[in-house]
């Protein structure tokens, strides 16, 4: 919420069980939840530890998750936070809670710091759209660059980002030493989709008629988040019904409000389509 400075979770019960698909990413990211557990295994053979990885990705797809499943994995403490968050941001401040962050972090660590939506803050310097707003966008990604520099790769810290801009990013995020890892995490493919749907389903009070596989084939260009909310609305929609459990017809309709709301978005995206 905007009222606190971010978000910090000392305990993270969420774990890659809880991340369905996505197994090139969940395997490139092992390496971080070793690097947490054991960094002395790569620092006493001279290794530097990577500071900072990238997720990138459209929305939906479970960055978050996967940062927090790191986070859970490896039973180290997650602060996040949101480039959004400082957007009209008053003069100082954004710089101010880089470096509040910063200081929890370090005194937290070994630790992961998240920082959702980078692209708002980290944006390429002086090619921003908005005049006037421009210049403490900038303060604030510069004490980002300042206290990225700041750490030694051995404290403990690994900070983890997430956009899907990468293109827009400002190169100097991108160097050796900073965001140097990137991670692609891509819309599910059918079997991502049966794989995310079982997670979902697995609270849920189901018919007989309920098959994954067949969710998973109607819901092509679902991201996960919408693949969740539909197994949300299908058990609401059955409630509603008054039903003891949850079958296909409920599901369908949960499906069916799902595609309408994408097709409203991508409308007011792209209105002359
Ligand atoms: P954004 O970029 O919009 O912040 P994101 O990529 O960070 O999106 P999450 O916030 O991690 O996406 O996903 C939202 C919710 O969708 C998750 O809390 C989870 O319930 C569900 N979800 C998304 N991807 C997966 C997945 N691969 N497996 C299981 N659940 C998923």
């Amino acid at each position: 919420s905007k009222a606190t400075l971010f978000e910090g979770e000392s305990k993270v019960r969420i774990t890659f069980n809880d991340v369905a698909g996505l197994d090139e990413a969940k395997e490139e990211i092992q390496e971080i939840v070793e690097f947490l557990k054991f960094p002395k295994k790569f620092t006493d053979l001279g290794g530097k530890i990577p500071k900072g990885a990238l997720l990138v990705g459209p929305p939906g797809t479970g960055k978050t998750l996967l940062a927090k499943a790191v986070a859970g994995e490896a039973g180290v403490p997650f602060f996040s936070l949101s480039g959004s968050d400082f957007v009209e941001m008053f003069v100082g401040v954004g710089a101010a809670r880089v470096r509040d962050l910063f200081k929890q972090a370090k005194e937290k660590a070994p630790c992961i710091i998240f920082i959702d939506e980078i692209d708002a803050v980290g944006r390429s310097r002086g090619r921003g759209s908005m005049p006037g707003g421009n210049d403490e966008r900038e303060n604030t990604l510069n004490s980002l660059l300042v206290e990225m520099d700041g750490f030694a790769t051995d404290s403990g810290i690994i900070i983890m980002a997430a956009t899907n801009r990468p293109d827009i990013l400002d190169p100097a995020l991108l160097r050796p030493g900073r965001f140097d890892r990137q991670i692609s995490i891509d819309k599910p493919d059918i079997i991502g989709r049966e794989a995310i749907f079982k997670v979902h389903l697995k609270p849920l009070k189901l018919g007989k008629d309920i098959d994954p596989k067949e969710l998973a084939a109607q819901t092509p260009g679902f991201a996960g988040a919408e693949i969740a909310n539909v197994c949300n609305e299908a058990a609401l929609i059955a409630a509603r019904r008054n039903k003891q459990e949850i079958d296909m017809n409920d599901f369908q309709e949960a499906m069916d409000r799902t595609i309408g709301g994408l097709e409203k978005k991508n409308k007011l995206i792209s209105p002359e389509e």
